[in-house]
């Protein structure tokens, strides 16, 4: 098809909808994405009721988790369905999460999906927030969350099978949806079966509104118990069942009761401590500091801002995947320590432009996550003259990090531990032991490390983990001496917006330089950097470099410049029981920090992974070893 082939990543390709009745139809598929006359009845008659989710659902122990599989998620309804079934069923579980993972290779525009969903005025508290969440139609694997963290739904766009393969999780129950398989055989091909029987364990349930031959043979093949039922409406008959096979049954998951550890209170440490928090894990938030956000997240001002490779590979995936999840994560904070102003990347000089150009050639990303603009344009969307092009991102903006860390650290789940300097971490046959500088102790089954480039230092292992720290000064303008941006700008450096008196420019980068103290050398670099940069700044009579104030933070980097996060292991690659690591966010920890904190909790809580496994590697811990592959 023309339009599919000139796609350029990380695009979707269209859904190509016909309305029929207000009721979306598949161009392509030559099918309906629900049942005409009452597509919310057909799905709780086929999905829900041959699955007995009410009955699982008000069954589950709490804490617990329960996974639903789909093969296509169209128009979202049956994701609805489940989720407000959960939501009345397990009303008083507060600790167990529903899991729901779809595929779906054509995604509906969100003003479709709006369309779509707008029949069932029952579930608009829930359509709602869906399509105020539904991710940039980007290829690849996004993650929305929803009730604080009660629902979460993976959402894989681009072809089920590669999907499939690329996320490692276990389904309790499968929706098999995806038209006719007449029209659509590749949705229900003997290989996908196959895939979604690896993704199946024992008493696995399924159900799908189709009964052909093929596809009962086909489950039946796979290991399936397949039973004949009567269909919705004038569909005579559909399919449901369980596997059934003689390999032992695992055990329930439950997730940890005992509190997790995290050493370091910034922003990783602080993220993680309120994912998991809110999965019900009680955590001890430790720092050496006597408040949250007291180092490298310490600054007024920071920018959500990710510089994307002009290659879409894995590590663009990373950092596109990462912002667009920071920037649904943040909304809930708006006007409190989130400030969605938007941010532009200029192009201010020749090779940065040109790498521009280059980018925008071989990429195509959806408007409302970035967009070329004008010099003009991005003058008028910054409020003051801009000299260069750049680039758009509209949902982008900045935070006070410090803010964020304290609030993040404030749950009834968060015990924090601060004037707690860890001077040694001991294995014991159970667990581990925290020490304190000044003779205490705590004993935990599992720790999280999370304090910038002292990681290395107190971390259980004897090998050298490679983590520096890169010493960044951002400097304060008054308000009165700038005319600041209506949005953020970065270029060779960043100024945001004014809050509290003065907007933040800076940071220089520093690697071998370990001044705390904010200088008169660092703060002239910012000043000139900046007016390079907006030369027409409106700024009267600017502080000279003696008379700025500003900060000096510590980041923690890697060598490959990417984050760390993930099980802690030995030099020789053994996992270390109990002990993980998140760190080396450089100055990006406010783009990669939810993310990740959302796929640690996940991994702590043996509940299905946020992130596909070739993200997964880039984040791995043996990175930090020097000269080891990552399989
Ligand atoms: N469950 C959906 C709902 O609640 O609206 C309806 C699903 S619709 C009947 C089938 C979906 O499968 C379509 O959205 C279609 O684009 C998707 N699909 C078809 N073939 C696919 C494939 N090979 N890989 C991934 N998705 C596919």
């Amino acid at each position: 098809m023309a339009v599919t082939e000139t796609l350029k990543p990380p695009a979707t390709e269209p859904a190509e909808l016909i309305w029929q009745d207000g009721v979306p139809e598949s161009a392509r598929f030559g099918d309906v994405y629900f049942n005409r006359h009452d597509g919310l009845a057909e799905t709780r008659h086929v999905f829900i009721s041959h699955n007995r989710l009410c009955e699982r659902f008000e069954k589950l122990p709490s804490p617990g988790h329960f996974v639903i599989g789909e093969t296509g998620f169209g128009s979202g309804l049956s994701f609805l369905t489940a989720w407000a079934d959960w939501k009345q069923q397990t009303a008083n579980q507060k600790h167990t999460v529903l899991h729901f993972i779809s595929f779906e290779r054509y995604p509906l525009t969100r003003e479709e999906l709006k369309a779509a969903l707008s029949r069932w005025p029952e579930l608009a508290p829930l359509s709602d927030q869906l399509t105020s969440q539904y991710p940039p139609l980007m290829n690849g694997v996004h993650r929305l969350v929803f009730e604080g963290g009660r629902v979460r739904l993976t959402l894989f766009f681009g072809e089920i099978l590669h999907g499939l393969k690329q996320l490692p999780f276990f389904a309790d129950a499968w929706f098999l949806d995806g038209f006719d398989p007449q029209h659509n055989p590749q949705m229900w091909s003997d290989e996908v079966i196959e895939s979604v029987r690896a993704h199946s364990l024992p008493g696995t349930t399924f159900a799908t509104f189709t009964a052909v031959g093929r596809v009962r043979r086909s489950l039946e093949a796979a290991g399936f118990e397949v039973r004949k039922l009567p269909g919705f409406g004038r569909k005579r008959e559909m399919l449901a069942g369980a596997l059934t096979t003689d390999a032992d049954i695992p055990a329930p998951t439950i997730a940890p009761t005992d509190p997790v550890a995290i050493i370091g209170a910034g922003i990783a440490g602080t993220l993680l401590a309120r994912n998991l928090a809110e999965r019900g894990v009680p955590v001890l938030l430790i720092d050496k500091a006597a408040n949250a956000g007291s180092a490298a997240s310490g600054n007024a001002q920071g920018a959500l801002y990710a510089k994307l490779g002009i290659e879409y590979n894995a590590q663009a995936e990373l950092a596109a995947t990462a912002l667009s999840f920071s920037q649904r994560y943040y909304r809930p904070w708006k006007d409190d320590f989130w400030h969605p102003t938007g941010l532009l990347q200029l192009a201010t000089t020749e090779k940065e432009s040109e790498r521009q150009r280059k980018f925008c050639d071989r990429n195509q990303y959806p408007e409302d996550f970035l967009t070329p603009v004008t010099a003009r344009q991005a003058s008028e969307l910054a409020g003051i003259d801009i000299p260069v092009e750049g680039l758009w991102f509209p949902r982008s903006g900045w935070l006070e990090p410090a803010k964020a860390c304290a609030r993040l650290a404030t749950h009834s789940l968060i015990t924090p531990l601060f004037d707690f300097e860890v001077q040694h971490i001991e294995r014991l046959e159970s667990g581990w032991s925290i020490q304190n500088t000044d003779g205490t102790h705590q004993h935990v089954s599992k720790l999280v490390i999370a304090c910038g480039h002292q990681t290395a230092e107190i971390a259980p292992v004897t090998g050298t983990l490679r983590l520096k720290p890169i010493r960044g000064q951002v400097t304060h303008l008054p308000e009165s001496t700038v005319n600041p941006p209506a949005t953020v700008i970065c270029g060779s450096k960043y100024l945001n917006p004014v809050a509290n008196g003065q907007a933040t420019t800076g940071a220089t980068f520093d690697l071998r330089n370990d001044n705390p103290e904010a200088t008169a050398e660092g703060h002239q670099e910012n000043m000139d950097e900046l007016l390079r940069m907006l030369p027409n700044l409106p700024a009267t009579g600017l502080p000279s470099a003696e008379d700025l104030n500003g900060r000096v933070a510590f980041r923690c980097t890697t060598h490959d410049y990417q984050p760390v996060a993930g099980e802690l292991r030995t030099e020789s690659g053994d996992k270390v029981e109990g002990a993980y690591l998140f760190t080396g966010l450089g100055s990006k920890g406010l783009v990669w920090g939810p993310l990740l904190a959302e796929y640690l909790g996940d991994l702590l809580c043996a509940q299905p992974p946020c992130l596909p496994n070739h993200l997964t590697r880039r984040v791995d811990t043996r990175r930090l070893y020097a000269k080891r592959e990552i399989g």
